[in-house]
């Protein structure tokens, strides 16, 4: 497996954010993409620090949030949000480390969010937003791909223990 940050899912999840979900801190939300996963069927993921790792680590709750290219990149843009919004939903209003479940997380709920986001933008701008998003892959990578792909040797240990996630 291999993540990268997706500045470009990135965007989209704080606008979100900032239009639906203001108790989620932005600032601990970070949109990855993931290259390799045998995973089948599932479009992304919701990862969580769990409390006690927070505890041990001395450090706040974080949600990473990961999209697998191979699912994510071929959807189209009004798929990509309702995807970016249902991982979104996963994160509990208390923020804490834990996760919010399908019975909450579920298509009717989903498609509520997405509505009420669509007419919020729809406010902002006349033309239609969605299909005017722009979602790309970091192409240009220049020196900085090497390096990365050099530090992340393949015996790292796989630290999925230490985070939970929901897809
Ligand atoms: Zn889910």
């Amino acid at each position: 497996m291999k993540y990268e940050f997706a500045p470009d899912i990135q965007n989209i999840a704080e606008d979100v954010i900032k239009h639906l979900f203001p108790f989620i801190n932005a600032g601990r939300v970070k949109c990855y993409r993931s290259y390799g996963s045998k995973a089948k069927g599932t479009i992304a993921r919701c990862h969580a620090l769990g409390k006690l790792m927070q505890k041990a680590l001395g450090v706040q709750p974080f949600y990473p949030l990961e999209f697998i290219s191979e699912q994510f990149d071929s959807l189209d843009n009004e798929d990509k949000i309702e995807t970016i919004i249902h991982e979104l939903m996963h994160i509990p209003k208390c923020f804490g480390g834990g996760f919010r479940h399908h019975n909450y997380v579920n298509e009717k709920n989903v498609e509520k969010c997405v509505k009420l986001y669509k007419m919020k933008k729809s406010k902002e701008h006349s033309k239609d937003f969605i299909q005017g998003i722009n979602f790309q892959e970091e192409k240009d990578k220049g020196i900085d791909k090497g390096r990365r792909k050099k530090d992340s040797s393949k015996n790292k240990p796989k630290n999925n223990m230490l985070s939970k996630w929901f897809s």
